[in-house]
């Protein structure tokens, strides 16, 4: 047999091993508590009705449910989306979904459609790391845009889209996770959403809202989807892999009819479809579970940990340490005090058995190297409380 270098096409060198990837491959270490993965918690699935769900599925369903479906989606399972995205407040006609391998699909074939190599796509500074490959990969800059507690500051997005246009870079769309972002754990205020949605509208701008968490709120505030006030300018992702199951595979999207039905050609150029198993699976599990008070129980279970992380943060960072205090999701970002050394934090941790992903990597040019993102989602509360006096200790014993 003959070896010849694989000649790889250039794109090939823009998808990098994510740290959060490697992070996760040493989370399974023994012993080691990670902060890292934001894994949700599967220990509170009904999983006996769930193993009936499947079995039945098969039994009931059988060829339908292993044989090749519309591209759109199966039509009982765009329906049971439409029952969840009621419940956040959304009324999206049927003909506007596309279901989707997760809602990172959703993002990889909205970006393919809509971003040229050199566009600018503007996004939270910091934003979802998956995101950032998305773009990277399909040879899209980023410019990322200044948040606070209540989200992205309009000012900031007015700034920032008058700074992309002056070099000439044309912006496909503005891509947001308003609601517990992945990392910020930050929601937009009411008001921000307002100013976002109408500065967008007026400058024509295309905004893709991310929205995987919205439904795991730790408070009765209800932050209505950007997609709501406008949905002839607003993309929507949503996903079943926070509030059922990430192995399922299946999201979607909401838009516009014309941009719907462009994402079905994509999405047929891809994957064909998402796996008709999933979506059998994650339709059923909304029509015949009690899926409002799994999330309910879900949300209950992350507040608790959240609370657990909190008060061990208060305990045991190093005075003039700060976090970020989520109203739900499963992320908050501690910014560490200036001056911290961080160069070997994360090696520090590791041999501590803590793992966490550092913020860097929610930044396409890969600054705050002083903030960590940590996940409360997936270890329970003594482990979380360990976990943040080990990380205590790690970043003492550089100093
Ligand atoms: N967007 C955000 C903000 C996320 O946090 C995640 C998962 N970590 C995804 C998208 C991907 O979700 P899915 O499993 O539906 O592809």
């Amino acid at each position: 047999m003959t070896s010849h270098p694989l000649a790889y096409a250039a794109r090939a060198a823009r998808f990098r091993p994510s740290g959060v990837r490697s992070v996760f491959d040493i989370a399974m270490r023994p012993g080691m508590i990670s902060l890292a993965g934001g894994s949700p918690d599967l220990s509170v699935l009904p999983r006996e009705q769930v193993a009936e769900l499947a079995a039945g599925m098969i039994r009931g369903a059988g060829p339908d449910a292993l044989q090749y479906q519309p591209a759109q989606g199966l039509d009982g399972t765009i329906e049971a989306i439409r029952e969840v995205m009621r419940a956040e407040g959304v009324d999206a006609a049927h003909d506007r979904i596309q279901v989707t391998a997760g809602s990172q699909m959703g993002l990889q074939v909205l970006t393919t459609l809509l971003a040229d190599p050199g566009d600018t796509v503007i996004a939270e500074a910091p934003t979802y790391v998956g995101a950032l490959s998305v773009f990277g990969g399909l040879e899209a800059r980023v410019a990322q845009v200044e948040i606070d507690e209540h989200g992205m500051l309009p000012d900031a997005l007015e700034a920032t889209i008058a700074r992309v246009r002056a070099t000439g870079s044309r912006i496909p769309f503005l891509y947001t996770v308003p609601t517990f972002g992945n990392p910020s754990g930050a929601s937009m205020s009411a008001a921000r959403r307002e100013a976002v949605v109408e500065l967008c509208r007026r400058e024509g701008i295309l905004i893709v809202e991310d929205n995987p968490y919205g439904m795991l709120a730790f408070d009765d505030e209800h932050r209505l989807p950007l997609y709501a006030r406008d949905p002839e300018n607003v993309v929507y992702l949503g996903s079943f892999s926070k509030i059922f199951s990430p192995g399922v595979r299946v999201g979607w999207l909401a838009a516009p009819p014309e941009l719907r039905g462009r994402v079905q050609l994509a999405v047929e150029a891809m994957t064909i479809h998402a796996s008709v198993v999933g979506q059998v699976l994650a339709q059923r599990f909304i029509t015949e579970t009690d899926w409002r008070g799994h999330v309910r129980r879900s949300a209950d279970v992350y507040h608790a940990r959240r609370d657990a992380l909190m008060a061990a943060l208060d305990e045991h960072m190093p005075p003039g340490t700060t976090w970020t205090r989520p109203h739900g999701g499963f992320f908050t970002v501690v910014t560490l005090p200036p001056g911290t050394p961080v160069d070997g934090l994360l090696d520090a941790a590791i041999d501590a058995r803590v793992v966490y992903v550092p913020g860097s990597e929610f930044m396409a040019d890969g600054s705050r190297a002083d903030t960590l993102r940590l996940a409360y989602s997936f270890e329970p509360e003594h482990r979380l409380a360990e976990g943040a006096r080990r990380l205590g200790e790690a970043i003492r014993a550089l100093g």
